[in-house]
């Protein structure tokens, strides 16, 4: 892969793609954006980004989100289908990680709302297999 192109595996390059939500305060423009710019920030330890995108029942803290982007390594994102109603979205995607040596494919059906201008993740519902077969 080459170096520039952005981590969410859209094949544009990181400067056009989600750098310019993680790094220069863009706001996203729909939900598949943010979610996009959240598994970036993820796979590339912008906890700061992860934090202030959310609103969670049960906030996630700093050091645990830290611990958590330390032991995972993101791969790979295929986003499956996305929609958004109004105020409100969906985001159906599946990420490919690894931790101790163990691939999966986590999927995810995760939720957006929109408040003012800016969308946030509100929840999720997600699993996870173990890859059998990792894609290169
Ligand atoms: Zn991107």
């Amino acid at each position: 892969m080459d170096a520039k192109n952005c981590h969410c595996s859209s094949g544009k390059e990181i400067a056009t793609c989600c750098a310019r939500f993680i790094d220069h305060d863009e706001n996203p423009a729909n939900p598949e954006e943010l979610m996009r710019a959240r598994f970036v920030a993820y796979a590339t330890e912008k906890v700061d980004f992860i934090l202030k995108t959310e609103m969670l029942k049960r906030p996630n803290t700093k050091p645990n989100l830290e611990r958590a982007c330390k032991t995972t390594s993101w791969e790979q994102l295929r986003v499956v289908n996305s929609s958004e109603n109004g105020l409100n979205g969906i985001v159906n995607f599946e990420a490919r990680f690894s931790r101790r040596g163990q691939t999966f494919i986590m999927r995810e059906r995760a939720t957006y709302k929109k408040f003012g201008e800016m969308w946030y993740y509100i929840g999720g519902r997600s699993s996870y297999i173990k890859s059998q077969n990792p894609r290169k």
